[in-house]
């Protein structure tokens, strides 16, 4: 009887967790890694200041190479080619702003949505140099990649003073349940000896695990985590070893099969919530960097950013009633700011339906990590228009000391920049060999870029020893 009682309670708690939305798990990521590694709060918050000081002001589209690793125990969770490129399409238009609801921005905040200039594409060469689909898929006996069990859960809940007869559960609460559980380990899925599967060169590679996070406590799953994010973490200037090198196993992003793609077939408790493929939105952009635009606290608390109004709690949905956009549009959480809570960002918890928008401040940050500690992911062919594949070019050395061998197949402008845009060389190389010296370029990272000035651009990160 007791059992049951405790079943009832237990399936009471998670039918209304499942119940909202965007129940992501990056202040769990940053819990876990200051418990495994103390000190790195402060290297992310750190990482954070910097990308803020170096705000980015290129505008070259960016290009992400990306993975996407399914782990199956079912055939449901084999997510078919098609979700996952209809995932990919939603992040590129919700990076380019090409989303087709971003007309419902209401017109107050129109001139802070941005495009943020981020492409994703699947790879097309592993790290092996092999061609590859840029899909891998694992079978694994791993039923949930969360593994929790009933009574455990239950001391947690009680433990973190969670009202079980209304539960309203707070990112604090979140956090301590994840404590009290002893941590359970989030990264179950990043390594083949716990059923999951290594990531590719995190460096190069955006890693997507796709794979089950729901509990299976009363016989149903529910959805327990519908993603979460490894930050950036790290500067150019920082000395090497600041940063474990047994993070980089981990960096990525990780999306519960049900939350994954446009419409994804298999959605069940996310239907009219989570169903538009912005959970991956949301991760990517914690990925490149953001944080969440409540702060994670109240209107004390914020994000750094001053085009995302200050928010004292995120808007996620706290019943099983799917809310209409324009019910969200009252949100205004903190008074005195003047401005409605941005519902519309991807950044909140809001229904999926009614995120439509990054903020300018969001994207120069993103832009700023591309261009700092994710820099690796731009590096093989960092970027460009539409006609980037005929402007071939040779760079060596890169590090480089002092000058700097460029060989190109055509008459090409050289640009040499700082992180944060300013224009330190400017001229037009000949086609063939050319030397350029840089005697007087400070040590550093610095970004090259390389045009014909009509319609073709390369650019690559530059360091000077
Ligand atoms: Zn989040």
């Amino acid at each position: 009887m007791k059992t049951l009682q405790l079943t009832i309670i237990c399936c009471f708690f998670l039918c209304n967790l499942s119940a909202q939305v965007h129940k992501c798990g990056s202040t769990l990521v940053e819990e876990s890694l200051e418990a495994s590694y103390p000190g790195m709060k402060e290297l992310i918050k750190k990482t954070y200041d910097y990308a803020l000081e170096n705000a980015s002001q290129t505008r070259d589209v960016y290009e992400i190479p990306v993975v996407v690793h399914v782990l199956y125990n079912n055939a449901n969770q084999n997510l078919s080619d098609e979700i996952i490129l209809s995932q990919i399409e939603v992040l590129n238009e919700d990076f380019r702003r090409q989303n087709p609801d971003k007309d419902l921005t209401r017109e107050i905040f129109l001139p802070v949505a941005a495009d943020a200039e981020i492409e994703f594409v699947l790879a097309n060469v592993d790290p092996d140099g092999n061609p590859t689909s840029g899909i891998t898929r694992t079978q694994t006996d791993k039923e949930s990649f969360v593994e929790l069990d009933l009574a455990s859960l239950l001391a947690a809940l009680i433990e973190c003073g969670v009202d079980i007869t209304n539960p309203e559960v707070t990112d604090e609460q979140l956090e301590c349940i994840f404590e009290s559980l002893g941590g359970f380990d989030l990264d179950v899925m990043k390594s083949s000896t716990t059923g999951g599967i290594e990531p590719w060169d995190t460096e190069r590679y955006l890693n997507i695990w796709v794979c089950n996070l729901a509990v299976n406590l009363t016989g149903e799953d529910l959805p327990f985590l519908l993603g979460f994010a490894y930050p950036p973490v790290g500067a150019p200037n920082w000395p090497a070893g600041t940063i474990p090198d047994d993070i980089e196993a981990k960096d990525g992003v990780v999306v519960h099969y049900q939350a994954f793609g446009r419409n994804n077939p298999f959605n069940g408790p996310l239907a009219g919530l989570s169903d538009k493929g912005r959970t991956a939105t949301h991760e990517v952009g914690h990925y490149l960097g953001l944080r969440h635009i409540w702060g994670d606290g109240d209107c004390m608390m914020d994000d750094g950013l001053e085009d995302t109004p200050s928010a004292g709690t995120n808007s996620q949905t706290q019943t099983a009633d799917i809310p209409s956009c324009e019910s969200l549009h009252e949100k205004d959480s903190c008074l005195e700011d003047m401005m409605p809570d941005m519902i519309e960002n991807y950044m909140d918890y809001s229904v999926e339906s009614c995120q439509n928008m990054f903020s300018n401040q969001q994207v120069g940050l993103m832009r700023a990590m591309l261009e700092g500690p994710r820099s690796g992911l731009l590096d093989n062919m960092m970027s460009t228009t539409e006609d980037e594949q005929s402007l071939h070019f040779t760079l060596s050395p890169n590090p480089f000391s002092s000058t700097i061998e460029i060989t190109t197949n055509e008459s090409t402008q050289l640009e040499v920049s700082t992180l944060n845009g300013q224009r330190l060389m400017f001229k037009t190389l000949d086609a063939g060999l050319n030397s350029v010296n840089t005697d007087h370029f400070r040590p550093g990272v610095y970004l090259i870029k390389l045009s014909n000035g009509v319609n073709k651009s390369v650019v690559e990160k530059l360091i000077k020893i």
